[in-house]
């Protein structure tokens, strides 16, 4: 089969997600294909962001808890943040709707500057080594963010693929204009757990069933 090649309008567009409990929202702005930065992959082609990978390494596998773990690659400045403010957290909102709850509207850069930002809202900055900084949801545990302060990543972040709303997923528009976000054929295999290239590994053969 031959790889896949991700289809992305050329157009500027959004997309959405967010933390589990919603307190922490997200918007990534796409602008116009020439506008988008070049990176080097694996293989030493060319890539244009925003590109999806795979990190299997130990630190990714320690704060998200997961063996495998999808991230999709943007500039900082693509990245906004909408936050519910920390007093929310106290007041009954059974009864009100999202809209009308408190937000905080910050970019990525800001939020990462932002020494107090815990103070404020319910996210969490934390250092996984140095130079290496990941933002959680402190409500509900997600994992939104990592970033380099050093190095040929600097000013690039990795969101979770798995926090994005689930259209820009699966995609959607009716001529397949935007088919979602999918990994490139390029994913990075590095530091797995032994046996997850196994043959029935990702369950074809009905793992934890006890039959062959
Ligand atoms: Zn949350």
């Amino acid at each position: 089969m031959p790889p896949h090649t991700l289809s992305l309008p050329s157009n500027q567009f959004t997309l959405h997600g967010g933390c589990f409990c919603k307190s922490t929202l997200y918007t990534i702005t796409v602008p116009p294909l020439p506008s988008r930065p070049l990176v080097a992959a694996d293989d030493g082609a060319q890539i244009r962001l925003p590109r999806v990978g795979s990190d299997f390494c130990q630190s990714c596998r320690g704060v998200t808890g997961a063996l495998m773990c999808f991230m999709v690659k943007l500039p900082q400045e693509w990245l906004s943040f909408s936050l519910v403010r920390k007093s929310e957290n106290t007041l009954k909102t059974t009864n009100r709707t999202e809209s009308e709850r408190k937000r905080i509207d910050l970019p990525a850069s800001a939020v990462l500057q932002s020494p107090s930002i815990s103070e404020t809202s319910n996210l969490v900055l934390f250092s996984s080594s140095p130079g290496v900084s990941r933002l959680f949801c402190g409500k509900c545990g997600i994992n939104l963010m990592f970033t380099k302060s050093e190095g040929e990543e600097k000013g690039l972040v990795d969101v979770p693929l798995g926090t994005l709303d689930l259209e820009f997923l699966e995609g959607m528009g009716d001529g397949g204009e935007f088919e979602g976000l999918r990994p490139s054929a390029r994913v990075v295999m590095a530091g797995p757990v032994g046996w997850i290239n196994e043959e029935g590994a990702w369950g074809v053969r009905g793992v934890g069933t006890g039959e062959g």
